[in-house]
């Protein structure tokens, strides 16, 4: 992740305000807030996608780990299923 800032908009109960938060950092809903730069290079990484950190789904779609390296394998992968 980077030093870009990454914009979310807030409800605050009488409307919404932006906040500006680190790439990288977890956002509001829980997921992971990445700038377009990080998620371009995501993508590419990660040509699965994610549920809430890049790579973190494969391509099952079962949990495998977060960002940082998968915590456990998809028995699907495990055997080699495309
Ligand atoms: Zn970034
Ligand atoms: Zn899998």
């Amino acid at each position: 992740m980077c030093k870009n800032k990454v914009m979310q908009v807030v409800s605050n109960g009488y409307g919404y305000k932006e906040v500006q938060s680190r790439c990288g950092t977890t956002g509001i809903s829980g997921g992971l807030l990445i700038c377009g730069e990080c998620q371009e290079k995501a993508e590419r990484m990660y040509p699965q996608g994610w549920t809430y950190v890049p790579g973190d789904t494969c391509r099952h779609g079962n949990y495998v780990g977060d960002a940082y390296g998968p915590d456990y394998i998809c028995g699907q992968c495990e055997e080699g299923v495309l």
